[in-house]
């Protein structure tokens, strides 16, 4: 059996981000990824401004091989049944368009970390001195004994099951697909990633373009048939801004979302010599991205260890003091008031709504309150819309709900 000070589960952003800080103080760290190296990852890939600075200053310069077409966009726009639609700009400039594939993969080897692909993580026993995670390597068991473990696996995580048994039954889940289109006419701007609030199409409803073609996705509940859901937008984007598509091809693609641990704040960070972070921790900022607080907190997580090694300190007791600084920044991002007066996202929503005619305005906060009200027909919805609404006066973020 390998000794190792820490291993990794997940060879995403957060996991790279954390074996950047580990490998930097000469911790001897092993990454393990279940999937053959580059691997798929269903991602728009839009980085927010605070995830690029990041990789720029983490990793340095990007190569072109990282990115879609087009290789950058601009910000956000949100589109309202009115036919209202809201442009915004990201704050500092356009940001890249990442493909997935090659810039994870990119950054993990920037990170120095030794990489173990095809690695599947099964699961961990915690002897208090030392962790023995087992998995499965092409096949075959394979045992490594680590210091420390740090769960970067992600929404569905292992590892956070292995701590948490009941954690996925006490979070709100949901579904996302998308299908790709080649394009006959689109009058989408494609610098911009287009979302709509919009009861009818449904809670979470997305397109952009990509490398030629254009992206049409939308959230769904268990049980509901994608296929359709689909056709509704499709129909929707031709009838009211005169988007001509082909007939979608054939590699569509769907997964399952932790959404919302970060609006109940019910975010999970590890028992023991065990850390979760990432997206597995719950970290999600508002329309899903995921990139930027996977980056940060993925740090956090491999600062702790450095920490607690060096000050002989609990992990656990140090992460959860770092870490705070991102829990609020990413639950700030749900906080009523700070959208209306603070600026808690990366693109200047106040603003652009006050660009907007006094009667344009009036129908957005309508449309917007309409499509918030959907959410009621979620098993989980009500006590998210109470949380949002809650949020402003319960001021702080209390440490006694995460896990
Ligand atoms: C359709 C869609 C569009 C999105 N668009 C955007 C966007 O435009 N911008 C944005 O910022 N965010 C977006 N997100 C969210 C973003 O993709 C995630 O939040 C982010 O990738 C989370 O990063 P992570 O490092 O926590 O985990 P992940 O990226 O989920 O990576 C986890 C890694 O762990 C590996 N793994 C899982 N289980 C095991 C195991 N048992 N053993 C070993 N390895 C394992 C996986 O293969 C994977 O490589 C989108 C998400 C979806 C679904």
């Amino acid at each position: 059996m390998r000794s190792i000070d820490v291993v990794i589960v997940g060879a995403s952003l957060s996991g790279a981000a954390a074996a950047k800080r580990l490998v930097d103080a000469g911790l001897e760290t092993i990454v393990i990824e279940r999937k053959q190296l580059p691997r798929h990852k269903i991602c728009s890939g839009i980085l927010s401004p605070r995830g690029h600075r990041f990789l720029l200053e983490n990793f340095g310069p990007l190569p072109p091989e990282v990115l879609h077409e087009p290789t950058s966009c601009r910000g956000v726009t949100f589109h309202f049944p009115s036919m209202v639609s809201m442009p915004m700009d990201f704050f500092g400039g356009t940001t890249p368009h990442l493909h997935r594939r090659y810039s994870d993969h990119w950054a993990i080897r920037q990170s120095g970390a030794e990489i173990h692909d095809q690695t599947s993580f099964v699961g961990l026993q915690d002897n208090g001195d030392h962790v023995v995670v087992s998995a499965r390597s092409r096949g075959e068991p394979v045992e490594y004994r680590a210091r420390r473990v740090i769960g970067a696996d992600g929404p569905s995580s292992l590892v956070t099951r292995a701590l948490y048994p009941d954690y996925p039954q006490s979070i709100p889940w949901f579904f996302v697909g998308q299908k790709f289109h080649r394009i006959i006419e689109c009058p989408l701007d494609p610098q911009y990633f287009h979302f709509w609030f919009h009861p009818g199409l449904g809670h979470y409803t997305w397109s952009h373009a990509r490398d030629g073609r254009q992206i049409v996705g939308v959230g769904f509940k268990r049980g509901d048939n994608f296929a359709r859901k689909h056709r509704i937008v499709v129909d929707y984007l031709a009838a009211k801004h005169g988007v001509r598509l082909e007939p979608e091809d054939d590699d569509d693609e769907g997964c399952g979302e932790n959404f919302g641990p970060s609006l109940i704040n019910r975010y999970v960070f590890g028992k023991g010599n065990v850390l979760i972070t990432g997206q597995a921790a719950g970290f999600l900022n508002m329309i899903g991205e995921g990139m930027s607080c996977a980056l940060h907190s993925g740090a956090i997580s491999g600062e702790a260890v450095v920490e607690a090694s060096l000050r002989n300190r609990p992990v656990q007791d140090m992460y959860r003091r770092m870490i705070a600084s991102e829990v609020r920044r990413t639950s700030d991002q749900w906080n009523p008031l700070k959208v209306a007066f603070d600026r808690p996202h990366e693109a200047d929503f106040p603003a652009a709504l006050m660009a907007l005619s006094w009667r344009d305005r009036a129908k957005v906060m309508r449309d917007i309150w309409r499509f918030l009200v959907l959410y009621k027909e979620f098993k989980w919805g009500r006590k998210i819309l109470q949380a949002a609404l809650q949020r402003p006066w319960i001021g702080g973020y209390s440490m006694k709900r995460w896990l």
